[in-house]
């Protein structure tokens, strides 16, 4: 069998493979992307965050196009949740600091995004293949050195690189080539049963693309407009009440849309698509979890390959740009023969791992919310010592955090901003330790933060953004265009 070569070869092509593979096809590089299926194709995953609009996806040159994709507009989220009985609203343009152009995201058909991203890939010189299926890597010692998989023909094929990214997705069996163990989170062992109706009713204007979160007995629904008519619903139930999605899913979710009153509601006229790729219902269990280790010589893994958490509040998609852009970087450091693998892969590793961590401990804190009688709200608007509302105390603490995101709108606004939003979490991170929100007491939470704010500073500012400090002791910065690291110098 003859081998191809490529300096990188990637493993699936969802957000996390496109994005990988075109950052480093950007910078000139030989780049493989090989997806198992046939695009378009369905996949969970609908509500995006701001982190992942205006960051990744205007490093990747898409943003234009995805605003003129027709996506509903997210501006935020609007929650039935904790001990307060009314819905309530965030808007991620509420707080000064995130006001702007950059303050929505959009509700998207995985489908459609993802076949933009993959389009997107192939205009940027990555040379995609769809229906090959990666079956296992191949190895010279400890170095992965390529993988071998099945074209659409059903040949047998291998291909060589330098770099094998596996961002095959949480049911592909590839990570565990890299090494460690897959540990499932305790705390986060729910299961998600989930279907697509048409008609279903609409919040109201400016706020009818935002997701809508209704916690009720046995967990909690997802409302997500994907456009006027079409809507994603799915509820996600603790893993004592698994028996209630057991058996017939069809009418498990009848029992369970019947069990709260909110989305019954909004459900009222509408009719559950049953025909096409949003004909089936589905159901996910075991979905949080990370590998013990994120890299081997040779071999990375990207978006829900490494990890995942849980779906509320809706990290996915950006953990897997985010990360794809953080191996992105390392793999050009290499490619150029400025840094050598092991550093720039340990600050890959330390990186993505802190973002998982802010949102796991963040996710965590909003479940306690979930159980505990003790107001969440009032806490926030203790640590921010503002004049706003609980409410909106709250969502200026996860309107920057939850989405790993400043908001940053306007170029020449964004060093002011950013200034100003370092010192408030400062001033957050210093504060009175028994009467902080619980995430606020992490260095970890800070420094992402900052370090999301980075992201989309370079997005927008390109070579005029601000220097940048390491993140950890000894660690690298990115370079101005970032798209590399560089060591940090003190000045
Ligand atoms: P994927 O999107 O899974 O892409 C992996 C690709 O690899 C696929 O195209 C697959 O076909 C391909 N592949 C698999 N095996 C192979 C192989 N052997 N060879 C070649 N290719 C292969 N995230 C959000 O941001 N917002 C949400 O609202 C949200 N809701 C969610 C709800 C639930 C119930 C769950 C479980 C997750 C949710 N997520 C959400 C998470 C989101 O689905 C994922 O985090 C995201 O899709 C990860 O992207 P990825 O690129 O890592 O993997």
């Amino acid at each position: 069998m003859s081998v191809e070569d490529f300096d990188v070869v990637v493993a699936g092509g969802g957000p996390g493979g496109s994005t990988v593979a075109t950052l480093v096809a950007m910078q000139g590089h030989r780049v493989l992307l090989l997806e198992k299926e046939v695009f378009p194709r369905y996949q969970i995953g609908e509500s995006l965050l701001p982190a992942t609009v205006h960051g990744v996806c205007r490093m990747l040159g898409v943003a234009d196009e995805l605003a003129n994709s027709g996506f509903p507009i997210k501006r935020g989220g609007t929650f039935r949740w904790g001990a307060r009985p009314e819905p309530w609203t965030f808007h991620f343009g509420i707080s000064a600091k995130m006001a702007g152009s950059t303050s929505h995201a959009y509700q998207v058909e995985r489908a459609k995004f993802d076949q933009i991203l993959l389009n997107n890939a192939k205009s940027k010189g990555v040379v995609v293949r769809e229906g090959c299926s990666v079956d296992t890597v191949v190895e010279e010692g400890e170095r992965v050195t390529g993988l071998r998989y099945t074209d659409a023909d059903g040949n047998a094929r291998e291909v060589s690189a330098r770099f094998v990214i596996d961002a095959s997705g949480n049911k592909s069996r590839l990570y565990s080539h890299v090494g460690g163990t897959r540990n499932y989170s305790e705390f986060f062992r729910s299961l998600a049963l989930f279907g697509y109706f048409e008609g279903g009713k609409r919040l109201p204007a400016p706020v009818s693309g935002n997701i809508l979160s209704v916690a009720f007995d046995s967990g909690w629904f997802w409302y997500i407009p994907l456009s006027d008519t079409l809507t994603s619903v799915g509820a996600v139930v603790r893993r004592e009440d698994a028996d209630k999605i057991q058996g017939d899913r069809e009418k498990a979710l009848a029992d369970l849309i019947a069990e709260c009153p909110m989305i019954s509601e909004y459900l009222s006229d509408a009719k559950r698509v049953t025909t096409g790729k949003y004909g089936e219902l589905r159901v996910r269990k075991d979905y949080s979890y990370q590998q013990t280790t994120f890299w081997r010589p040779g071999m990375i893994l990207v978006g829900d390959a490494a990890c995942f958490v849980d779906p509320v509040f809706s990290s996915g998609v950006h953990l897997a740009t985010y990360s794809a852009l953080l191996a992105a970087r390392s793999i050009n450091s290499v490619l150029a023969g400025e840094l050598d693998e092991k550093t720039v892969l340990t600050e890959y590793e330390a990186r993505y791992r802190r973002e998982y961590g802010v949102f796991y401990e963040f996710l965590v804190s909003f479940y306690q919310m979930n159980v505990n009688e003790e107001s969440y709200f009032w806490q926030a608007k203790k640590v921010t010592r503002n004049e706003n509302t609980d409410i909106e105390s709250f969502v200026e603490l996860i309107g920057g955090v939850s989405s790993g995101e400043t908001a940053l709108t306007a170029a020449d606004r964004i060093a002011e901003r950013s200034a100003e939003f370092a010192s408030a979490v400062d001033e957050m991170a210093a504060g009175d330790g028994d009467n902080m929100v619980p995430m606020f007491k992490s260095q970890v939470v800070k420094q992402a933060m900052q370090e999301a704010g980075q992201v989309q500073m370079k997005a927008l500012l390109g070579e005029d953004a601000e220097p940048e400090m390491p993140l950890f002791p000894g660690g690298l910065v990115t370079s101005p265009d970032g798209m590399k690291w560089l060591p940090y110098h003190p000045a």
